[in-house]
């Protein structure tokens, strides 16, 4: 696919991409994974700029975009040149769609990545918590449909995960190619909602428990940014108008933090392994993928409560907030309908001697019963307070609308 017009950019995996798959699959789940990402982040840009970006999972199936080809027949019938009966045809597609496609039209684009590798499933959790939360683990994972097996009991279990990761410790490909005209338009599109969604977020699927967090190196420059920034804009004007609806993921009322850990990071020699981790991959060189016990379920240490084994920053927010609101913001356990709007990374790192990261964001919706300030202000406790989890981090990045919006 390489066009020298636009050549691939090269990409750095700080976390695993997740991909739900056996092995040999993995490549076009992680591409599937990543369309899905940045179609969610493009919709959160269009809902913030006033623009209408429909739900393509609604249940309700009118609510979703389709594609008119009555109206696109009856314009080449009278005589219109094809471009303009195509613009009949859109009329009621939203911004997003016409990139992403909807029934009855073709996605615009294709995405290729190469040079990843297959790594297997694991997890690092605290010892103290080791066998319910493997447990939890391989269950929401897809430990057992996937064909993996766990072995003995509490403390002792073995569980051996089937599917993979990907991963590589050398920078890796990504190319778009634009496949029905509009081809600037259309990659530079893309091109910034690549930015947004590493900077802001991560690629691909599981994104709220630690995978995809991954690094731009090089292939972006600023133009290419504005120019995308300037046909959001565009497409935005000529797209379909309507209400949002409020618990649509927005980037307004949204935050994205990232929390550089006090060395040395917990977790570093205190974790026990779910899965099985390669014997020749030094991982905590690069991450710990322990997403799941800041979430839920920790026992690191828990000075907020007589409780040992129980912290983590769901409990810790329902101590705060009421469960309805804790639910709300953290979904249910094990309940994909019950999407989570916080995600948590894994604890990672920019280069081998490096400090650890953790980046925390999401979306706040106005109905939810709590503000965003609110939230943020007890993740900032629960994260650097000194009887937090990882007392002493700091923050090093946060989320400021106008460098990403305008
Ligand atoms: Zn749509």
């Amino acid at each position: 696919m390489y066009n020298p017009k636009n050549p691939p950019f090269k990409l750095k995996t700080l976390t695993p991409i997740w991909t739900g798959n056996i092995d040999r699959d993995s490549i076009s789940a992680a591409e599937t994974g990543v369309l899905g990402s940045l179609r969610w982040w493009y919709e959160g840009i269009v809902r913030s700029l006033d623009g209408y970006a429909c739900d393509p999972t609604d249940d309700d199936v009118s609510k979703r975009c389709k594609f008119d080809s009555d109206a696109y027949e009856k314009a080449i019938n009278c005589g219109e040149n094809v471009d303009e009966a195509f613009k009949e045809g859109l009329k009621d597609v939203c911004a997003v769609c016409r990139l992403f496609g909807c029934t009855g039209l073709a996605k615009r684009f294709r995405i290729e990545i190469k040079g990843l590798k297959t790594l297997p499933l694991f997890f690092v959790t605290h010892q103290g918590v080791y066998a319910t939360n493997g447990n939890w683990l391989f269950r929401i994972f897809g430990g057992q449909e996937l064909g993996g097996q766990k072995k003995g009991k509490g403390m002792q279990t073995e569980f051996i995960f089937r599917n993979s990761t990907l991963w590589s410790s050398d920078p890796f490909d990504m190319s778009f190619l634009s496949i029905h005209g509009d081809e600037e338009k259309n990659l530079h599109i893309l091109y910034y909602l690549l930015w947004v969604t590493t900077s802001l977020g991560a690629l691909g699927a599981k994104s709220q428990n630690g995978f995809g967090q991954v690094k731009i190196l090089n292939g972006l420059n600023n133009d290419m940014l504005e120019s995308g920034k300037r046909y959001v804009q565009e497409e935005i004007q000529k797209s379909k108008k309507g209400e949002n609806d409020e618990k649509h993921f927005n980037l307004n009322n949204f935050f994205s933090i990232i929390y550089e850990m006090k060395d040395p990071a917990p977790y570093e020699g205190v974790g026990w392994i779910v899965g099985r981790a390669p014997s020749n991959f030094d991982y905590r060189s690069y991450f710990i993928p322990c997403a799941f016990d800041i979430r839920y379920k920790s026992s690191t240490r828990n000075p907020f409560t007589s409780r040992g084994r129980d912290f983590g920053m769901r409990p810790f927010f329902k101590e705060r907030l009421n469960s309805k609101i804790t639910s709300d913001l953290f979904g249910s356990l094990g309940d994909s309908k019950s999407a989570s709007k916080i995600h948590v990374s894994h604890l990672f790192k920019e280069a081998p001697n490096e400090k650890y990261y953790l980046k925390v964001w999401g979306y706040v919706p106005k109905t939810i019963g709590v503000d965003l300030k609110t939230v943020t202000t007890f993740l900032d406790e629960f994260i650097a307070d000194k009887k937090g989890m990882f007392p002493g981090s700091k923050k090093v990045f946060e989320y400021n609308p106008k460098s990403v919006i305008g």
